[in-house]
């Protein structure tokens, strides 16, 4: 790479002017003028096919012109936060997204009440098999739920109910404060520091933690009872067995499929406690703490330039997949990134996609930190993964949030495993391993013991309401059992802390994220194991993730059985090699 690249994304390309461009106001109001005409359409949809073929012709184009305005405008709101009218602008975004999910809850509506053969004929017609799966998955889970007048019911309570749980909780934790320092933290800002260097600053800021969310655990322990107490009565009332229905279809997957690959995640955690002690011996404790599970290792990496990044990033990529390559060489010059470190940025980073365009862009701030670079190689990940999509239909380009990571966290291994390749010196390659190694134990030990607590608890609650203390002693056990008995501090008050147990939009949001890691790590097995000839493949494989369950998805790509141990045996092979290695390199 000779000319340096410019580290601003181009946002022009798709409206010119900004927050205040004409072109983006007119797109707006074109866009709430379709959604309203295609709600009367969708309302009086019949079953004959031709009615069908225009409506979601008309639907994918307002939903293309409706992505393509609201990822402008997020772009514009992350890249100056002070941007007021970006900020009105995207009240208005806010409000076509309601109207497009309102479209499809008349669609499903409609779905629902069509007979048997209709729908057959339906499904078949030659311009709609191509979505066919979303059509069915749609009328399978409206053939779950109760008559359209009780869920409409149980929707509108819900709001005061339900969800309401949700904000209560996230109203608790605003209002928060960890002293510290001679400062009052925010939840955000404490977490931060639990990956300072110095022992004696995380454990003084643990006490200090453990000390605030006690004394909120009541009220929100209320929150938590009475949110799971909707969710299980709301359940019964649906006629459903088990906790996990929803999130399992929400997911596309099977509980056999979860069974083996948690009981695969068990059989990890003898080698994982051995990576615990062994970093507990070299931050110089006796046992590894809650608090230092973030903490690195040591502090030999080294910082890079973003030219540097990107020729490094294009390179490992290059020895996968020309293809990945070509695009990622591509999205650096065409400045789809925004990388910039400069004041008024949001925090965090994201890819978001212009659908009409048929292009991404990648939001971050860049400082030239070894994980920097990690984050530049998952967002091109996420990139890859849209532009492979693109063309599809848009009922079809829908995945769960399980295989939502694969491209991302796949991309990723890619640059770290070289970045631990081409290490200078012994004491870098144990950084940079160990930092590779903290996020495996997060999503390997940390997610499972979520997953233990709140399987435990949804049991618990179904008879009744749970103390303080009986929530601190569940979940204690849930992380003695994911870790092994490796930790000599747990986090007892952790159910009042992770967020993720108050969300009701995707209830268990947590093994999700073990398998978007184990399966991207056992695409990865798979590419290693194969060479180049695993490209195609593994394009064709992302293409297909919103048309397919995970297990056909893995059948069909992979020839994997993912009930069966042996895929998750592969995946976590390529987790235990890592701990080998860093075993090796800190025996003395
Ligand atoms: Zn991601």
């Amino acid at each position: 790479m000779t000319a340096v690249l410019n580290q601003t994304w181009d946002l022009d390309v798709f409206f010119r002017g900004g927050s205040s461009s004409p072109e983006l106001l007119a797109q707006l109001d074109q866009v709430e003028r379709d959604l309203a005409d295609l709600m009367e359409e969708a309302r009086n949809l019949t079953a004959r096919p031709e009615d069908w073929v225009g409506f979601l012709d008309r639907l994918q184009g307002a939903v293309e012109r409706f992505s393509e305005a609201a990822s402008f405008v997020y772009c514009l709101m992350s890249q100056d936060v002070r941007d007021r009218q970006a900020v009105v602008l995207f009240g208005r975004v806010q409000q076509s997204a309601a109207a497009v999910r309102s479209i499809n809850a008349v669609m499903e509506g409609r779905i629902k009440t069509f007979a048997d053969d209709e729908w057959q004929a339906l499904v078949s017609h030659p311009r709609l098999a191509p979505v066919a799966f979303a059509l069915n998955e749609s009328r399978r889970r409206a053939a779950d739920q109760m008559e359209t007048s009780r869920e409409l019911l149980a929707n509108d309570l819900a709001v005061d109910g339900y969800h309401a749980y949700e904000t209560l909780y996230t109203t608790v934790v605003g209002r928060i404060t960890i002293p510290f320092d001679g400062k009052e933290l925010s939840v955000g800002q404490a977490y931060n520091r639990f990956s300072d260097p110095d022992r004696a600053v995380r454990q003084a800021l643990f006490a200090r933690w453990e000390e605030a969310w006690a004394k909120e655990a009541d009220l929100i322990a209320h929150a938590l009872n009475h949110l799971a107490g909707f969710r299980l009565g709301l359940y019964r009332h649906r006629g459903w067995q088990s906790v996990l229905k929803e999130p399992l279809e929400l997911n596309r997957m099977r509980q056999e499929t979860l069974e083996a690959m948690w009981s695969a995640v068990a059989s990890a955690r003898p080698a994982l406690r051995r990576f615990l002690d062994r970093k507990a011996r070299l931050i110089g404790a006796e046992r590894l703490a809650w608090y230092d599970l973030d903490a690195p290792v040591n502090q030999a990496t080294r910082n890079v330039s973003y030219d540097e990044a990107a020729a490094f990033i294009e390179e490992q990529f290059r020895q996968f997949s020309p293809r990945m390559a070509d695009f990622a060489a591509h999205a650096f010059r065409s400045r789809w990134l925004e990388v910039e470190d400069r004041p008024h940025k949001a925090p965090g980073g994201y890819c978001t996609s212009f659908p009409r365009s048929k292009v991404s862009r990648i939001f971050m701030t860049f400082s030239g930190d070894p994980g920097g670079v990690s984050t530049i190689a998952h967002e091109l990940g996420h990139a890859y993964h849209s532009s492979l999509m693109f063309d599809l239909p848009f009922l079809v380009q829908n995945y769960a949030m399980n295989v939502a990571e694969t491209a991302s966290t796949f991309a990723e291994l890619i640059v770290s495993s070289a970045a631990i390749r081409s290490a200078a010196s012994r004491e870098e390659k144990v950084a940079l391993l160990g930092g590779r190694l903290d996020n495996a134990v997060a999503l390997l030990m940390n997610i499972n013991a979520r997953f233990l607590f709140e399987t435990r608890f949804y049991e618990r609650r179904a008879k009744g309401l749970l103390s303080v203390a009986e929530l601190n002693a569940l979940m204690e056990e849930a992380q003695r059992e994911a870790y092994a008995d490796g930790l000599g501090v747990y986090h007892p008050l952790f159910w009042a802390s992770k967020g993720h147990f108050y969300g009701t939009d995707q209830p268990f949001y947590n093994f999700p994220y073990t398998f978007g890691f184990l399966f991207s790590a056992g695409v990865y097995a798979r590419s290693m194991a194969e060479g180049p000839a695993f490209e195609e493949r593994y394009a064709a494989l992302l293409r297909d993730t919103g048309r397919m369950t995970t297990e056909e998805l893995a059948q069909r790509h992979l020839g994997a059985d993912l009930t069966r141990p042996e895929f998750w045996e592969d995946a976590l092979s390529v987790v235990l090699d890592d701990v080998k290695e860093f075993l090796r390199l800190t025996a003395e």
